[in-house]
């Protein structure tokens, strides 16, 4: 039985980034190889005697030389296909800080600041390239349409609105306090952030009547570095931090678990992270993760433990 028809579909996908200028620099060994082939990731090393030598095995794989446009077109164009079609999908960056999770989410313009002829330049991670597709494929149907665009921070089981125009005046008073959205059932299976800022992209207006009307979906997430998980009892000051983000990550890997073994009981509620998510995680959904890894040796325990955690969402 395939995966769609069971109904569940979660893409585990492995990014693993070029050598930085410091590492190249440092010759720092590599412990990381990438078969894109075979859709394999090796890792291997040899400290004092003790020998480490894993392979994990991923629905795509994209080694260091692979560009944005790559993993776009391999892994990102269905999904926002799906969305278009009226879906709800979710597309995860999973990994170690430092690691590449914003650089794929959102990319980099260093040198070429926004594209020329309305192309967007090689660096442009995923989120340019899906309002460009959603765009140029709405606009293509010549239907009807209507895009709206929420941007929140989960920090510390709080929720704070991104787009929300900042008051500087009650910014100063209340010693840069960032005002906390409450997350409320929607009634419909779903949830809302009450007060969240929609801001209306483009609209048409769309007749009332007997029109086919597709409503979809896309959460596009850029998720807490994964040390986190693994240093729960944090310092003095971090310790809550540590926890909650902990939390999060946590609870979303048992969802995804839960989702993928099928098991009765999927823990949404467990975290803010995944009862925000509800509605894009299971059922007739897309979610995809990209876990993101470093070459190099110094992060060899942090890159057995992304490919273990990306591994079991499998
Ligand atoms: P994270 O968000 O996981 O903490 P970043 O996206 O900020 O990591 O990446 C860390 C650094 O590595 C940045 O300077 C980024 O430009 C660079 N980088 C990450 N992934 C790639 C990649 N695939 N190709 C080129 N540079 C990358
Ligand atoms: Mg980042």
């Amino acid at each position: 039985m395939s995966v769609k028809e069971k109904g569940v579909n979660v893409q585990v996908l492995l990014r693993c980034r070029p050598f930085s200028d410091d590492e190249l620099r440092n010759n720092a060994p590599q412990v990381v190889s990438c078969n894109e082939y075979q859709r394999e990731v090796s890792v291997s090393q040899n400290i004092a005697g003790k020998h480490i030598d894993r392979v994990f095995v991923f629905d795509k794989v994209f080694g260091p030389n692979a560009q944005q446009k790559d993993l776009y077109e391999q892994a990102v164009v269905p999904i926002v296909n799906e969305v278009l079609e009226g879906f709800n999908c979710t597309i995860f960056a999973y990994g170690q800080t430092g690691t590449g999770k914003t650089y794929t989410m959102e990319g980099e313009c260093k040198r070429s600041k926004g594209g020329l002829n309305g192309e967007l330049p090689p660096e442009a991670g995923v989120i340019p390239r899906a309002v460009k597709q959603i765009f140029d494929t709405l606009e293509s149907q010549n239907a009807e349409y209507s895009v709206k665009v929420t941007f929140l921070e989960l920090y510390n089981e709080e929720i704070t609105d991104l787009l929300a125009p900042e008051d500087l005046s009650r910014v100063a008073q209340e010693d840069k306090q960032k005002k906390q959205l409450p997350l409320m059932e929607d009634g419909k299976g779903g949830v809302l952030v009450r007060g969240l800022e929609e801001e209306i992209v483009t609209s048409a207006t769309t007749h009332e009547g007997e029109e086919l009307i597709k409503c979809g979906k896309l959460n596009l997430v850029d998720l807490a570095g994964s040390e986190n998980i693994s240093r729960s009892g944090a310092r003095e000051g971090r310790a809550r931090e540590a926890g909650e983000i902990n939390k999060s990550l946590l609870t979303l890997g048992r969802v995804i678990s839960a989702l993928v073994e099928h098991l009765g009981h999927v823990p949404y509620r467990d975290s803010k992270l995944t009862r925000l998510l509800r509605d894009s995680l299971g059922g007739r959904t897309k979610t995809c993760i990209i876990a993101t890894v470093s070459p190099a040796v110094h992060c060899l325990e942090e890159t057995l433990s992304t490919l273990d955690y990306a591994h079991r969402a499998k």
